[in-house]
């Protein structure tokens, strides 16, 4: 018996949420008395998988086929779930990635397993009972979920748990599922890497910079860029900034964009519509910038300043670059 991670990468290395979800699967490792693997899949170096033993991972098994370079959920469950059934995992930790989620659902059903996404908890485990805490209705509320499955397939929410440090190296051993042709029968034609822009991905970033329509136009976004480049954070944007082709749609965050969690999410010139805040209303500390008092952003921000971007932001930056020094 043991708890399996599965485990993402992206030229060559471990992702930042999948370091997360290896230290969550270790440490209920840790509380059933077991040990934990990793599953990897695709573009991820054996140097950067030995070093899940940081996180507490003993043993990754890594199937290196090069069509799983890109993502084909159904080729995915096939390999994740040879390797639960041959290490007889009861545990089965994600990342709550677009992956995880579609891959944690597929294999619910396979292995007919009970399934929990979007989880900012450890487990509390006592006697058979296991019952994990998630975020509901756009992060607004908690609920405590048991899981009552022989297997139980948790989906972390990404910025939610520390990643751990001090353990060992992890041994890396050859994986494979045998794939057929038929488990690639759709796969993509071309996938399109997010310009990160400085190398921080928006769902991974432990800081976002997002700017509004209070920003007037494109040739402002320098304040929003300078801004992360100093914090070392991501960019984002609300949706009327890419409906109006200012940003890039990659960066619009809310109910129809992406969901970010991050430590410090700094809202410049954003009204707070709830359809951008079910996107961000998740995130640990919230700071609005905003000429109107009355923005209704306010009401979500842990810390709000009432002002014009335009002098704020610029002082901001120069705060920033005198702390580097
Ligand atoms: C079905 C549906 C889905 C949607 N999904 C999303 C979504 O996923 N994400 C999203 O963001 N929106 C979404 N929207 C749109 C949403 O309702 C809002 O219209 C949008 O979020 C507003 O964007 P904004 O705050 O940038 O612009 P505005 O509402 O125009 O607000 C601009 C803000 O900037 C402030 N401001 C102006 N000048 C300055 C200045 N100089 N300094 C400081 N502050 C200033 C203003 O006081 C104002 O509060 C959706 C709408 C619908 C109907």
């Amino acid at each position: 018996m043991s708890v399996l991670v599965f485990v993402e990468g992206l030229n060559g290395e471990v992702k930042k949420s999948s370091l997360e979800a290896a230290s969550y699967g270790s440490q209920v490792a840790q509380q059933l008395g077991t040990t934990t693997t990793a599953i990897a899949i695709g573009d991820v170096q054996e140097a950067a998988l030995a070093k899940l033993g940081e996180q507490g991972v003993s043993k990754v098994l890594y199937d290196g086929d090069s069509r799983l370079n890109q993502f084909i959920a159904d080729a995915y469950v096939k390999v994740i779930a040879k390797a639960v059934q041959q290490e007889n995992a009861k545990v089965l930790v994600f990342s709550n990635s677009n992956i995880g989620a579609a891959v944690g659902a597929k294999l619910a059903v396979r292995l007919n397993g009970s399934l929990a996404t979007n989880v900012t908890a450890l487990p509390t485990i006592d006697g058979g009972s296991f019952v994990v805490t998630r975020g509901v209705f756009s992060g607004k509320a908690f609920a405590d979920v048991a899981l009552t499955s022989d297997l139980k397939i948790v989906a972390i929410k990404k910025n939610s748990i520390d990643i751990t440090s001090g353990g060992g190296s992890a041994t890396v051993e050859n994986f494979s599922a045998d794939l057929a042709d038929a488990d690639f029968a759709v796969s993509p034609k071309e996938t399109v890497m997010q310009d990160t822009n400085g190398g921080v991905l928006l769902p991974e970033a432990a800081i976002v910079v997002s700017g509004g329509r209070g920003l007037k136009g494109p040739e402002n976004w320098h304040l929003v860029e300078d801004l992360a480049k100093e914090l070392g954070a991501a960019t984002a944007c609300s949706k009327p900034v890419s409906d109006m082709d200012w940003r890039p749609h990659h960066e619009h965050v809310g109910q129809t964009g992406i969901t970010v969690s991050p430590n410090l999410y700094i809202a410049i010139g954003i009204s707070g519509a709830i359809q951008h805040l079910a996107g961000v209303n998740s995130s640990k500390v919230i700071v609005v910038i905003n000429k109107d008092p009355e923005a209704p952003f306010f009401k979500a921000a842990d810390y709000g300043i009432v002002g014009d971007a335009f002098e704020i932001v610029p002082k901001i930056i120069e705060a920033a670059k005198a702390l580097d020094k």
